[in-house]
């Protein structure tokens, strides 16, 4: 075949694909349409995840009659005064969204501004524009995309299941809205009012946004270096999360997802937060714009800063000082609280002992002293996991078995995972007990993380767990899962609302019910750092050695350890390899 050039039509169609390779980006360019042109008021519809619909209606300046028709044309922008790409101040700028969305699906535009008698619209569907004509509208644009994928139908198959494209679509406005606290809000999502905030205080929106009880135990932070400047919020070490969904970053206004503020964050928390934990924070930067490139990526949600270091280091010690902050100040719990003492209780092998015959002391170091007696402990054979002799570190449980084996187990680990083979076994019988609350007890959530796990009301009732509606934002928990025992359902609703966040990847619902299993089972667990009577040692082993998959926990990490009598010898050179 010749060479030849591909009509506008088609690289039109071929750029959409680049630009809105879902709704979520959909939605943000027209969402950001709509601040740029100063909107006071912003209310975003969608259908289907805004697969079927997308309407994003705005009171701000409008498109003028005579301008319709450029805007839907490519590379036409009123935002670039000059064209060196320095100093760019608004959130668009490359005149692409429009076009391609026009390219890609149906596009309404009605639009009214200022001093124009009425309202006019125009429409574009697969790339073929319907021209201008007269419409009624009140001051501002309304935006209103229909089947996203009308031109490009093979798009579509890329496309995750709807809930998961609504949950992205809903996130892009959730954090766009926190971008713009100075703008009112409303998201709508399949007829659900996911939030309405109006326009409002820094706080205040980061109250609505993350949930009132989350924001109180934030912490203000502010910081400036070399012309950069920090501000926001950022919670204390005991409000990390299971995912990075409550991490908010806005530089010069733009909602960004940037690896290297994500990643300095992650090293400001390195030793407070547990691995696979995250810390929560909002964060404002206002970097000078020389010192700036948004236009990395197509989404602009990349940057690229001249000093990165310098930002890093910024974030860095502006949390590092915030953590530092006494307790009073914090109003949680406290992070850097005094430990109390290590001790090390273990079990003194008795006189001409042999590895089975333990003696009834117990040692305490660094600790007042304190001497627990308990009864020797004889492993039994039939017992590959011996019987306890003494538990280290609060932590650990150390056993010896009958053929001389050294065995060490993790006993959170441990426990977690049994809780959570119990809680299966009860789920796949279908009978998972119900402990109803006799306080039925309010979780206050973000109003995403609410209406989702609303959503999933089904399956959770399944799990033993029984939530309703309360307000918005709001979840109301009526019974939990009676193998929990007393779980803190606040964490435990949080945790569960991040677990049934659609991923990136689409998740089969049995690897999430896996996942919200194991999530269950992790806030029943018996904590690292408990101290363990010999009884509860020696029920944990047993009901290890009867559990399946016992030996590693939901989270693929060893529950226990185990040195054979021949590891032992070899290890000592006692023995050839
Ligand atoms: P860009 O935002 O990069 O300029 P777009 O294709 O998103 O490109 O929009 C093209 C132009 O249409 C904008 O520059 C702006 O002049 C106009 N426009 C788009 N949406 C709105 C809106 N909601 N209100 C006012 N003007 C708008
Ligand atoms: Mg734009």
């Amino acid at each position: 075949m010749p060479i030849r050039l591909l009509s506008p039509h088609t690289i039109n169609r071929i750029a959409a694909g680049e630009v809105i390779e879902r709704p979520a980006a959909a939605v943000k360019e027209l969402v950001e349409n709509a601040l740029d042109a100063g909107a006071r008021r912003i209310e975003v519809i969608l259908v289907s995840g805004g697969i079927a619909r997308i309407e994003v209606i705005d009171d701000g300046s409008g498109i003028p009659q005579g301008e319709l028709s450029l805007a839907i044309e490519r590379h036409a922008t009123s935002k670039l005064a000059d064209e060196t790409l320095v100093r760019i101040a608004t959130l668009g700028f490359r005149g692409e969204a429009l076009p391609s969305i026009g390219a890609a699906a149906k596009l309404t535009l009605i639009s009214r501004p200022k001093g124009q008698e009425s309202a006019y619209k125009i429409s574009v569907a697969g790339g073929d524009v319907i021209p201008v004509a007269p419409a009624s509208a009140p001051l501002g644009t309304r935006a209103i995309v229909e089947d996203l994928f009308y031109a490009t139908p093979a798009r579509r198959k890329f496309l995750r299941k709807p809930a998961a494209e609504a949950d992205a679509a809903e996130r892009a406005v959730w954090r766009l809205a926190l971008a713009a606290p100075h703008v009112a809000f409303r998201l709508v999502s399949d007829e659900r009012v996911m939030f309405d905030v109006a326009a409002q205080d820094v706080p205040s929106r980061v109250a609505a946004l993350f949930g009132r009880e989350t924001a109180g135990a934030m912490l203000p932070l502010e910081a400036e270096r070399d012309g950069v400047r920090l501000k926001g919020l950022a919670g204390p070490a005991s409000l990390s999360r299971a995912t990075m969904a409550l991490q908010s970053f806005v530089v010069n206004g733009r909602p960004v997802i940037d690896p290297l503020l994500r990643m300095g964050l992650r090293l400001a928390y390195r030793d407070v937060i547990a691995v696979g934990r995250h810390p929560v924070a909002a964060l404002w930067l206002e970097v000078p714009p020389e010192a700036l490139d948004v236009n990395v990526h197509p989404a602009k949600t990349e940057l690229r800063f001249a000093d990165g270091n310098g930002v890093r280091s910024l974030l860095i010690g502006a949390i590092g000082r915030l953590l530092e902050r006494p307790v009073s100040l914090a109003g949680a719990p406290p992070i850097n609280a005094p430990r109390p003492p290590l001790t090390l209780s273990y079990a003194m092998p008795r006189p001409n002992a042999v590895a089975r015959g333990f003696a009834e002391t117990e040692l305490s170091l660094l600790a007042p002293p304190q001497v627990r007696q308990f009864e020797p402990a004889i492993p039994e054979a039939d017992h590959p996991l011996g019987a306890p002799v003494a538990q280290i570190l609060d932590t650990y449980v150390l056993a010896v078995a009958a053929d001389g084996s050294l065995v060490i187990v993790d006993q959170h680990a441990a426990h977690e995972r049994l809780t959570e083979e119990r809680l299966r076994a009860e789920f796949q019988a279908g009978r998972v007990a119900s402990q109803p609350l006799l306080l039925p007890v309010v979780v206050d959530l973000t109003p995403i993380e609410a209406a989702r796990l609303l959503g999933q009301a089904d399956i959770l009732q399944s799990l033993g767990l029984e939530i309703e509606a309360f307000g918005p934002g709001a979840v109301l928990v009526r019974a939990v899962p009676a193998a929990l025992k007393e779980p803190d359902a606040a964490a435990l609703l949080r945790d569960l609302a991040e677990e049934f966040a659609e991923s990136e990847t689409p998740v089969a619902l049995e690897a999430k019910l896996d996942a919200a299993l194991a999530r269950l089972a992790c806030h029943r667990s018996i904590r690292a750092g408990r101290r363990l009577a010999p009884a509860e040692m020696a029920a944990l082993l047993r009901e290890m050695e009867a559990t399946p998959r016992a030996g590693t926990c939901s989270h693929g990490r060893p529950t226990f350890l185990k040195l054979t009598r021949a590891e032992l010898e070899t290890m000592f050179g006692r023995r050839g390899i």
